[in-house]
Formats: structure tokens, sequence, C-alpha cells
């Protein structure tokens, strides 16, 4: 018998999700961000899902070579570059472009043979993450263009704010940063990626040859005001598990650890196998919304290691087997993220191994 939770993962809301994206990329490339084993999705499924994508944008050499042991033939872009010579040495053999965001990396490159590596030099537009000043790209384009087999193909900046209203004045503005990009924005000899998901659904004006676009090809906001049905977008994971247990507990009674939640009458609390073991957060408060049989049930005491309660008082339905779902369609990631401080972002990616996933 195995535990009664899994994930499950929606190929077909993933191409839908990506048709949302081509339609406000307007003309200008897709990138697919697969990072973090595809924002916790499985990279074989986001070469399938993602499967019109123009190219796929990662984070580790493994990763792009899963992507193309998986059938992947298109183009394949190293969001950090390389991080050593070993890995600067495979970027070749699997084909795949790299950012280059440091002096070491260039240092690193003129100083080893090359066939064909391309390159996509990283700006800095006011993240003060990685990336070169503005003023020093066009020399440095020379500079790389003049090595051997080495050939820069691009230029890309990560924006800090692109959710945030086009007049906000307590962050470096999109406005701010495009204008810092503004001596680059002509060029024609390399394509030009600027958007996320935020900037390439929400911020026309951040223009570009190409967009970089993360979560919401996963069908989440990366903005957790906004709705995903708002952005016609359906969520591509579910995270569901079984009741293992209904039992009574009496008004004055309370529940799980801490005693945190007391029964303000008398209930039935569902147990549920999914605790923060599996990458439901432990910081879920009290009244976090559980989705049981059509119904909005609330969480009703603090999340345990392996399982979860809820009060199914109003949901006569709840009984042991029932299946729940934590997040999904009907319980949106960046809502429960809300509730406990964090983004949606850090829930997809923190599904813990010990749950299978199943895809269609
Ligand atoms: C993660 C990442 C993205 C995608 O961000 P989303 O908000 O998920 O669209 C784009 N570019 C870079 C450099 C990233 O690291």
């Amino acid at each position: 018998m195995v535990r009664p939770i899994t994930f499950s993962i929606d190929i077909e809301a993933m191409r839908h999700n990506l048709e949302r994206v081509r339609a406000r990329a307007n003309g200008r490339k897709v990138w697919a961000v697969v990072k973090a084993n595809a924002y916790g999705h499985g990279i074989e499924n986001a070469v399938k899902g993602f499967a019109q994508a123009d190219g796929l944008a990662l984070l580790e050499i493994e990763e792009a070579q899963r992507a193309r042991e998986t059938g992947w033939k298109k183009r394949i872009v190293m969001l950090e570059g390389f991080f050593d010579a070993e890995d600067l040495a495979r970027l070749e053999v699997l084909d795949v472009e790299t950012i280059v965001h440091d002096r070491w990396q260039i240092e690193l490159i003129r100083t080893t043979p090359h066939q064909n590596l391309r390159v996509h030099l990283k700006v800095n537009s006011g993240m003060n993450r990685l990336g070169f000043d503005p003023g020093e790209v066009p020399g440095l384009i020379d500079e790389l263009n003049a090595i051997a087999g080495v050939k820069v193909v691009g230029i890309v900046t990560h924006f800090a704010n692109s959710e945030r209203a086009a007049d906000a004045d307590d962050c470096v503005s999109l406005n701010a940063q495009l204008q810092r990009m503004k001596p680059l924005l002509g060029r024609t000899d390399v394509e030009l990626c600027l958007a996320n998901s935020a900037a390439a659904m929400l911020r026309p004006e951040a223009g570009g040859a190409a967009v970089r676009a993360g979560i919401v090809l996963y069908g989440v906001t990366p903005d957790s005001a906004i709705a995903s049905s708002d952005l016609d977008l359906v969520p591509a994971m579910t995270l569901t598990a079984r009741i293992l247990t209904v039992r009574d507990v009496a008004a004055g009674e309370s529940v799980g650890y801490g005693s945190r939640w007391t029964a303000p009458r008398d209930s039935r609390i569902a147990v549920v196998a999914c605790g923060y073991a599996d990458g439901y957060p432990r910081a879920m408060p009290d009244g976090s919304p559980v989705w049981i049989a059509g119904k909005i049930a609330p969480l009703a005491g603090a999340v345990s290691m392996d399982m979860i309660t809820v009060d199914v008082t109003d949901v006569p339905e709840a009984r042991p087997g029932v299946e729940v779902e934590l997040w999904g369609r009907h319980v949106s990631v960046n809502t429960l993220a809300s509730l406990c401080g964090t983004i949606g972002y850090e829930l997809l990616v923190s599904i813990a191994r010990r749950v299978p996933m199943v895809s269609d």
C-alpha cells in the first residue's frame, strides 16, 4: 500500500499556457524557463508541454542534458552560464548557449578552445545581482566576438520590478530599468531578451525580440493579486492526498501540536495524508483553504510532518479515502503562499521527493 499522496502534472495545461504567453509575446520569441526541474513539474513534462516554445532556459548542465536526452532539439540557454571549466566544455557538446554575467567567465572562455560557443551577455538593469553595466556591453561584445569560435548572439536582463505599477516610486520602476538599458535597445546584431513572466504578460512596453517566461507557463501568476483565470492560465500542478480518518471533536477540545486550534462547536475533523515533509508549508495558519468534495474547508490545527487536520463539519461527504486538493485549480498556490508569507514559486518547487508525480 502506498501512502495516499501524489502530485499530478497536466501537460495539456502547460501547452495551453504557452499559447497564452505566445499571444501576449506578440511576435517575440518565447523562451520557456524550466529551471529547478521545471518549477517542480519535471523537465520531461516540460519538453512535452513546451514543445512549441522557441527554446528552454535553465540553470544546470545536467538538466540541459536531460532535456536533450528527452528529445529537445531546439535552443537551450543556461541562465547563469557555466560554473567552471568543466561545465563550459560541456556546453558545445550539448549544443547549449550560455549567458555570461561576469569577467571571470570571459577569461575562462578566452583560455579554452571553441568551435561554436554562443553567448548572451547579461546586463544589470537595476537588480544589482548578476550582470554588466549597460555601458560596458558594446566593448564586451567586440571582445568576445574577437575570440575564435565565439559569437555574442544575445543580450539579456532580468528586471527587479516588472509586476509593480508603472508609476511605483518605492522601487526602480520598469521604465527606469528600461531607461538604463536604452543605449542597447536599438541593437539588431543580437537578440534582446528582457521580459520575465510579469513583463511578458502585463508590460508590453518592455519590448525586446524574445521573452523568458517561467511561472505563467505553469499556470500561476507572478503576483498573488492576479488570479490565473484573469490571464486565462490553467494551473498545471495539483497536489492531492486522501483523508486517513475523520474524528468527532467536542466543542472546547483542541487539535494537533500545541493545541493551536480549539473547536468552537462540536466538530468533525478530517486527518489528511500530507504534511510539511511533503512540501505543504508548516507555516499555514488555521483557516487556510483545503478543497474537499467540491467545498473549501478550513485547516484546523498546526501542520504536522506527515498530516494536516481540516474542519469538515460542513462537508458531510468527507470520510476516509476521499481525495482532497491541497493546491491546484481550486486552491491557488499563490493564495496559500500569501497566507504563510511566501510566494507561489516557492511552493511549486518545494514538493518533497517522497511524493510521487503522475503526469498525463
Ligand atoms: C527565473 C527566471 C526567469 C523567469 O521568471 P518568471 O517570473 O518565473 O517568469 C526569467 N529570467 C531569469 C534570469 C530567471 O532567473
